[in-house]
């Protein structure tokens, strides 16, 4: 079964086959940060098309954004990030490991988020009696001090006008300053949404279990706009929507499940939030987040029109961010620049928002876990990857079954033509058995094998990955079978 795979098989068939590796691994590897290799960027390719289709293509009311990932420091302002997007942490006076207190005290993987700073210091509990997780010292903690996860950075060539500026922590800001753009210059109406995948940073005290937590990763964000009253509705169908992505993509539902929020979970604008988790091989075998859905009323809109508010302070601040209040909120802020207006009903307010926020790398990890399988052939492991076939790096392997005899022109011909449409991947070195073997391994759902009947009557030769079951069909309509079984 999926969730007793150990995570230490699953990084080294990763290493071994090129999916995922340290990066600069050859100056010693910089921490908790990786890089896919030919597998794996195929894979991290074919998730993120995945749900591109899934969220964008697919629907008539969710359209595409692609941000930069500097943004004006103002926008960090007003999304709380600047003051509040803290861990609150503590060093271990024995071995100078520095630990989330969250981590210490319960089991929750929380950031303060929009809970101030001094608030979540003031609710920091007793930690006498605690554990260091890294050298085991009991009661060696330093006072709890917060810890910012915001990547800083200089912007400009000259001293004058250089400016600090930051690393994303999240693409969903990117979509929250440029709704008045969408909506004047697309035809969209309310209730829809705006959804965007890339790269966001966060220095994260606790980088744990290979991809699943990093400091550099992808997210794969949607804000859907509704009108308030409506949004209960909106939460609950992108709940079973996201949901449904992973199942439909053949994750074992046994290992997926939804967890409500607590109420003291929740940020003080969000309505509810559900994460989706995932039974991970590690932590205990612990459910952890996979993506988080939650109801964020009109918090982000109200807050992006006090950052406008704010422009002026910030010239007058000198671009100072410590030293700038944010401005309170117009008494007529539902009239606000980041309003919409309901030809309908002729009523002008802030949209409320369901945002449903999952990670890529995460997403990958899960697939990779859900379709790491082992079973026997012959008396021998054999190690797959049964991935559905839109996430599988490489569609088909064509192999000629000897390297003679015409053998490797004819799938070398049959190769060529078949790249066209899918990933395809040509070998001929080895015994046939052993190159199945190694596709299954790469999660490949089928293997042509070109032998010699195929010069008697055309046909060839395709095994499927997970029943291994072999079947004969003729070399000219191997490609539609292939589009029929791939479904593309
Ligand atoms: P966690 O509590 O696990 O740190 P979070 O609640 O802070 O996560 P969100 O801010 O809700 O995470 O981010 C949405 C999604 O982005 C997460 O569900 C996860 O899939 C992904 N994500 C967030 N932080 C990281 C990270 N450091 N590495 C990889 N993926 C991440």
């Amino acid at each position: 079964m999926a969730n007793l795979t150990k995570l230490e098989d699953i990084v080294s068939l990763c290493k071994r086959r090129g999916f995922i590796f340290q990066s600069s691994e050859i100056y010693g590897g910089l921490a908790s940060c990786y890089d896919y290799g030919p597998l794996g960027s195929e894979l991290k390719r074919n998730v993120r098309n995945a749900w591109w289709k899934s969220a964008v293509q697919m629907r008539d009311d969710v359209v595409g954004l692609d941000c930069s990932i500097f943004m004006h420091p103002l926008v960090w302002k007003a999304s709380g990030h600047a003051d509040k997007f803290a861990d609150i942490v503590t060093v271990c006076k024995k071995c100078n490991v520095r630990s989330r207190v969250d981590h210490l005290v319960e089991h929750a993987e929380q950031h303060t988020e929009h809970v101030p700073v001094e608030t979540a210091l003031k609710d920091a509990k007793d930690l006498s009696k605690k554990k260091c997780p890294a050298c085991g010292a009991v009661g060696q903690f330093t006072e709890p001090m917060p810890f910012r996860l915001m990547f800083e950075t200089q912007m400009g060539a000259n001293v004058e006008d250089s400016m600090t500026i930051f690393l994303r922590p999240e693409t969903a800001q990117g979509i929250f300053v440029n709704f008045r753009n969408v909506l004047d210059t697309t035809r969209v109406k309310l209730p829809f949404g705006i959804a965007q995948i890339g790269k966001s940073f966060r220095n994260e005290v606790t980088t744990k279990a290979f991809i699943f937590r990093t400091r550099e990763f992808e997210q794969a964000e949607i804000e859907f706009f509704c009108a308030p009253g409506t949004d209960e509705k909106w939460f609950e169908h992108w709940k079973e929507f996201r949901f449904k992505w992973y199942t439909e993509l053949g994750m074992k539902k046994e290992n997926l499940r939804m967890r409500e929020h607590e109420k003291d979970e929740l940020a003080h604008y969000a309505k509810g939030c559900v994460d989706v988790e995932y039974k991970f091989p590690f932590g205990s075998g612990d459910w952890q987040e996979l993506e988080g859905i939650a109801n964020r009323t009109d918090f982000d809109l109200r807050q992006h029109q006090r950052g406008m508010r704010t422009l002026n302070s910030w010239y007058e601040k000198k671009g100072d961010l410590s030293k700038i209040e944010l401005n309170s909120e117009s008494e007529e802020y539902q009239k606000g620049p980041l309003s919409y207006f309901d030809e309908e009903t002729k009523q002008r307010f802030i949209p409320y928002v369901i945002e449903p926020s999952a990670g890529i790398d995460r997403s990958c990890l899960a697939f990779l876990v859900d379709a790491y399988d082992e079973d026997e052939v012959n008396g021998e492991k054999r190690g797959l990857l049964r991935f559905h076939p839109a996430l599988a790096p490489v569609k088909a392997a064509i192999f000629p079954l000897v390297k003679k005899d015409g053998l490797p022109e004819i799938a070398a011909n049959m190769y060529d033509d078949l790249k066209k449409y899918f990933s395809c991947f040509y070998d001929e070195k080895g015994a046939v058995g052993r190159r199945y073997r190694r596709q299954d391994e790469a999660g490949t759902p089928y293997c042509i094998t070109v032998d010699g009947q195929t010069k008697e009557d055309q046909t060839v030769t395709i095994r499927e990955r997970d029943s291994m079951k072999q079947e004969r069909i003729n070399l000219s309509q191997v490609k539609q079978y292939l589009r029929e079984k791939l479904d593309m």
